[in-house]
């Protein structure tokens, strides 16, 4: 199972996809994570899940492909938003059938406005991610090893109540996950107070928490979804990419230099992988994976 290659030095890799709208852009994806990311040998794949179940058809048609077609590892991300027992319950049975063994179970955000037949966002009993790793262990005992959500700065919605979110996590992973993957974030200080935190409220010490990575290579972009996420974009940060900011080759470069800094600071304090956001493009990431092994065979 994925949680051995999550231990403490593993120094493992995992790349995150969202769902093409279309069957050219799968068969993209598909060579892109057989050609280019194959090779890094990856811990997990991970694909994630529109909330609500805007993308549940295609998220869970291309966790099973992967099954099918690769010997990758494939983690299907599921949300409660908008859904009810029965219906998380089916996509559970669904992906148990299709061979999936991992699944990061999230809240997910809840839409501007309630889409057209549904009454409330949340199901009374799932109201939060930990009611969802509940519901999977339950319905499938055994089966799967589940993963959750960390947020290093707090999700928005505690409000800057850093210690009651990271209790939050604590339950979330006694209530059953294996794993936690964290939302981005640009300084490694607060991915390590968030272990710290998580630890003190009860997380057992040796839960692989996976930071992780969204390299810079595109400023508005970046710095919208630092907002959405409650990421600080830091000043400093902004002060070195704006030199570049109508040169987005540079800025790429630059983007890439920062998070092979970071990286390089959260496995030296140590974080037992890197999850990298590849937002279905490569090159960063693999430029970053190439520069971590580089300085990793000089120390070694
Ligand atoms: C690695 C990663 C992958 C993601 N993938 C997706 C995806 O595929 N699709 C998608 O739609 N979204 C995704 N998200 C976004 C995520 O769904 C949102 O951040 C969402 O708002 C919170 O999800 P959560 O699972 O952390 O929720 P929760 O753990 O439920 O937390 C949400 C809020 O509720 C609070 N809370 C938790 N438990 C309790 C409790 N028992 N009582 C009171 N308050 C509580 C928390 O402190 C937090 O403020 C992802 C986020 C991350 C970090």
């Amino acid at each position: 199972m994925l949680k051995d290659r999550m231990k403490p030095g593993a120094r493992s890799y995992s790349f995150e996809f969202f769902p093409p709208r279309t069957d050219e852009a799968e068969e993209a994806l598909f060579q892109l994570i057989a050609e280019e990311l194959r090779p890094l040998d990856p811990s997990f794949v991970s694909v994630t899940y529109g909330a609500g179940g805007s993308t549940r058809d295609r998220t869970l048609r291309i966790v099973a492909r992967i099954v099918r077609e690769t010997d990758l590892i494939p983690v299907a991300h599921l949300t409660t938003v908008l859904a009810d027992e029965a219906e998380l319950s089916r996509i559970i049975d669904e992906l148990k059938s299709s061979g999936v063994r991992h699944i990061l179970a999230l809240r997910g955000d809840p839409p501007a406005t309630l889409p057209e037949g549904k009454t409330t966002i949340h199901d009374p009993n799932f109201q939060h991610a930990r009611d969802l790793v509940e519901l999977i262990h339950r319905r499938a005992p055994g089966h799967f090893s589940v993963g959750v959500a960390g947020h290093p700065e707090g999700h928005p919605e505690s409000k800057g109540d850093l210690e009651l979110d990271a209790k939050h996590l604590a339950e979330k992973v006694l209530a059953g996950a294996d794993f936690v993957v964290t939302q981005f974030f640009f300084e490694a200080r607060h991915y390590f107070a968030l272990r710290e935190r998580a630890i003190r409220h009860g997380m057992p010490p040796d839960t692989p928490i996976l930071p992780g990575i969204m390299p810079v290579t595109n400023f508005a972009q970046i710095k919208r979804f630092a907002e959405l996420s409650g990421a600080e974009f830091p000043a400093w940060l902004e002060e070195k990419l704006s030199v570049h900011a109508d040169d987005p080759s540079a800025l790429a470069d630059l983007g890439i230099e920062l998070a092979t800094k970071l990286c390089e600071e959260l496995l030296q304090g140590g974080a037992p992988g890197l999850h990298f956001y590849t937002l279905n493009k490569s090159p960063a990431t693999r430029q970053i994976v190439a520069n971590l092994d580089a300085s990793q065979s000089r120390i070694g």
